[in-house]
Formats: structure tokens, C-alpha cells, sequence
């Protein structure tokens, strides 16, 4: 069963941002009061670790406030939380690449619609798949020898 951590982990990583910058776009929210200083935004960096790792859970609010920089679902994370706590098995779908839902889908770079369940791989949506695949032809191809044509007919 995915961890509530790693489902935020998932989340941040899928919108391309690193714990610090998460945490630097936090105390940019309207939300926010004042102006953070660095020593602040290190504090929720720690903060934002210790949830990824599972030390230390995010609260509610604090979930709420973070889907304004990550598109996360706060009732996932929260149902996590709560099934792990009570020991049971979370039955909710999310895609281990990258943490979309039926609810949250990821958007296609070109525009061909979201992205699905994979046929193969029921804990994997289409676009993660499709990742995948790209990754895996790149080594394909990074560890061929170099091809060696000889054109027929020029030599
Ligand atoms: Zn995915
Ligand atoms: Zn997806």
C-alpha cells in the first residue's frame, strides 16, 4: 500500500518541484501573511521531509494549503493517513509513477485527453507507462554498438 509520504512525494515530483522550492512557493500564497524569511522556508522544508518520510504528517489545513502548490488531493492524503493508522489496507487506485487518481487525472502535454490505467500495469497510468517505455528504449538504444551500414550499391 502506498504511504501517505510517498503519495506527497509523488505529487511534488510530478509538478516538477523540489522540496525547497515547494516550500518557497508556500509563503507565496495569498494565505500567507507576511513575508517569510529563509530561516521560515528551511523550517518548512524540514517540515515537508519529515511528512514525505512518514515521521511527521501533515494536518489537515496544512494539506489544504499545499494543494495550492501541488496538485495533490487532500482527502487521499487523509485517507491514507487514516487507513495506515487503523492498520487496514487502502483500497483507493493511485498510480505508483505519479500519484493520479480517477479524480485527478494528469493532463496530456499534447493535448490527446488525460491519461488512463494501464492495460499491463493496473498501478500505473497511461502517461507513467508511456514513460516508462520512452526510459527504457533510451538505455536500449545508449547501450547498442553504433550501427555499421554499408549502403549497397554506393561502394
Ligand atoms: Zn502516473
Ligand atoms: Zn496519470
Amino acid at each position: 500500500m502506498m504511504s501517505p509520504g510517498t503519495y506527497l512525494q509523488l505529487r511534488r515530483t510530478a509538478a516538477g518541484l523540489s522540496v525547497l522550492a515547494t516550500a518557497s512557493a508556500l509563503v507565496e500564497l495569498p494565505a500567507a501573511l507576511r513575508r517569510a524569511t529563509s530561516r521560515e522556508i528551511n523550517r518548512i522544508a524540514e517540515h515537508l521531509h519529515a511528512a514525505e518520510a512518514d515521521h511527521a504528517p501533515l494536518t489537515l489545513p496544512q494539506t489544504r494549503l499545499l494543494s495550492g502548490v501541488i496538485a495533490l488531493q487532500p482527502h487521499i492524503y487523509w485517507s491514507l493517513l487514516t487507513t495506515q493508522a487503523a492498520g487496514y489496507t487502502s483500497l483507493l487506485h493511485i498510480c505508483t509513477g505519479c500519484g493520479c487518481t480517477d479524480t485527478m487525472a494528469c493532463a496530456d502535454p499534447e493535448d490527446f485527453g488525460s491519461c488512463a490505467w494501464s492495460q499491463n500495469q493496473p498501478d500505473l497510468c497511461t502517461r507513467c507507462e508511456a514513460e516508462q517505455l520512452d526510459a527504457l528504449l533510451a538505455s536500449v538504444a545508449a547501450r547498442a554498438p553504433a550501427p555499421h551500414f554499408i549502403l549497397q550499391g554506393q561502394f
